[in-house]
């Protein structure tokens, strides 16, 4: 069975393994890691260096850069980064690719007092194509906030997309975090709900330089990222379970070669993919060539009754999870790290039957 949901997702194998192995006697502590305290050594070493094996998978420096572990998803980020890091100016910039950058930017909006300006938006190529980052602006802004991976629209700015701004820059990147190599010392924020690359649900992370981010005394503890980093993410009781999975999760991508590796990995994925579809007469994708996605690969036959009959027979083939997002339909293949190309290559088999019973 090959799991194509684009979040909670496939994890590795390997790691469901190892969670298996683990699960009655965590290092010898006769306890399950889900029971073990967030108060003991036992999850203070897990901590650290689950934080350390993050920041040297990303290239970044520890003495320059921190990582939050905290929950909330992505979402409660699209309050946070504004309430937190606009103070200057009380005005962000933003960049419009798709339905979750606009999330964001309609969440900073309702902050009080913060203007929020759409500096690029890709409205008019309806979403398939994203939009020029701007490296000009006629304001002055806290920073911009671009979403690297645009999970609905299949659509994203791979490294060489995205300049070397003077404003501080802010990425969403929940879908294509740790899946590609970016330059990540360009961005000065980065956040990721976890359930897609790194580990299940109820896990938030946060990457972001140490000399941006500031005590603000007017915020609670719990949504301060400088008393959360103090607190090593552990103000409140921290999601356990969930930083143990992403320790795995690294360990693994670590074992694949870093993000080079994983890059050339999901760059065969994607590749496989996309040429099915291009060499398909019934399916297509939507997306510029130059904006697609390495993560989320939406296509359409163009007839919506039979996209519905082309999801239900793919699951019946053990292809799970097929059905595009309501907002645009047809079918998406999210297809994160953990899909093996196995899979990958599956589906295209598939598409290909389906294509020659319906020609
Ligand atoms: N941002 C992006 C790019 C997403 O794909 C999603 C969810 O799919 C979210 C934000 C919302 O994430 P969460 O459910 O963790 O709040």
């Amino acid at each position: 069975t090959y799991n194509f949901a684009a979040g909670p997702a496939m994890l590795p194998v390997e790691v469901i393994a190892q969670i298996k192995a683990d699960l009655p006697d965590y290092k010898g502590s006769g306890m399950s890691v889900m029971e073990i305290s967030h108060r003991s050594p036992l999850y203070m070493d897990l901590y650290e260096e689950t934080k350390a094996d993050m920041l040297e998978i990303m290239g970044l420096d520890p003495e320059k850069y921190d990582v939050l572990f905290l929950q909330g998803g992505a979402t409660q980020q699209f309050t946070l980064v504004p309430l937190n890091q606009a103070r200057k100016f009380h005005r962000i910039a933003v960049v419009d690719s798709g339905h979750w950058a606009q999330r964001a930017a309609e969440d900073a909006g309702k902050v009080p007092g913060m203007s929020v300006d759409t500096v690029a938006t890709a409205k008019d190529n309806n979403y398939t194509a994203v939009p020029k980052i701007p490296v000009e602006f006629t304001h002055d802004y806290d920073y911009l906030h671009i979403t690297t991976n645009n999970t609905i629209m299949g659509t994203a700015y791979r490294d060489a997309a995205v300049p070397k701004l003077d404003l501080p820059l802010v990425a969403d990147m929940s879908s294509n975090f740790l899946g590609e190599q970016y330059d990540f010392s360009k961005f000065d924020l980065i956040y990721a709900g976890a359930q897609k690359n790194l580990a299940p649900a109820g896990l938030t992370v946060v990457v972001f330089k140490k000399d941006w981010v500031h005590k603000n005394d007017d915020l609670a503890g719990l949504f301060d990222y400088a008393t959360e980093a103090k607190k090593k993410s552990a103000l409140n009781t921290p999601p356990v379970f969930q930083v143990y999975v992403a320790g795995l999760v690294l360990k693994w991508i670590k074992s694949k070669g870093g993000l080079k590796g994983i890059e050339a990995l999901n760059q065969e994925k994607a590749k496989t993919l996309y040429d099915c579809l291009e060499a398909s007469d019934l399916f297509a994708s939507k997306v510029d060539p130059a904006s697609r996605s390495l993560m989320n690969v939406p296509f359409v036959t163009g007839d919506k009754e039979l996209d519905q009959e082309f999801v239900k027979a793919a699951a019946a083939h053990h292809l799970l999870n097929l059905k595009g997002h309501r907002l645009v339909g047809g079918m998406r293949a999210s297809i994160y790290n953990a899909m093996p190309l196995a899979g990958v290559q599956a589906l295209c088999d598939f598409i290909q039957e389906f294509e020659d019973q319906h020609k």
